[in-house]
């Protein structure tokens, strides 16, 4: 682990289970476009539910549109000061570039930094396999 335990980074940048930050949290990798991004029902380390109800993930669309504007944004700034002449053709074609190609990242984002709106870290899970 890079950041210290209990830190929700340590969940969300390798998209690990919110609770034991050591289970799976997605089916498949998160480039495997035939199932784009599926949430694992339960994490296999600790037990936990990764659903607190039907159609839970739909509120990471409001994470994932804030990851997406701050991505253009980035993008943006680098088209500016990478380029000479500012184009906005050219900087557009550059976001759309990069949004088509981390895309799938941002998706498993959103929906892991959602699910790590609801759960907490905990250090010894009652079920945890070890
Ligand atoms: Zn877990």
């Amino acid at each position: 682990m890079i950041f210290s335990k209990g830190n929700k980074l340590n969940s969300i940048i390798p998209i690990r289970c919110p609770r034991c930050h050591k289970g799976k949290f997605l089916k498949t990798s998160v480039y495997d476009l035939s199932r784009f991004t599926t949430v694992r029902n339960q994490c296999d380390c600790c037990g936990l539910k990764y659903r607190l109800e039907p159609s839970f993930y739909f509120g990471s669309m409001y994470v994932a549109y804030g990851l997406g504007v701050a991505l253009m944004v980035i993008t943006t700034l680098i088209s500016y000061l990478i380029s000479s002449t500012f184009s906005f053709l050219a900087t557009f074609v550059f976001i759309c570039i990069v949004l088509t190609l981390l895309g799938p990242y941002i998706n498993a984002l959103s929906k892991i930094i959602w699910a790590n709106m609801f759960f907490s870290y905990q250090e010894n899970c009652s079920t945890d396999k070890k």
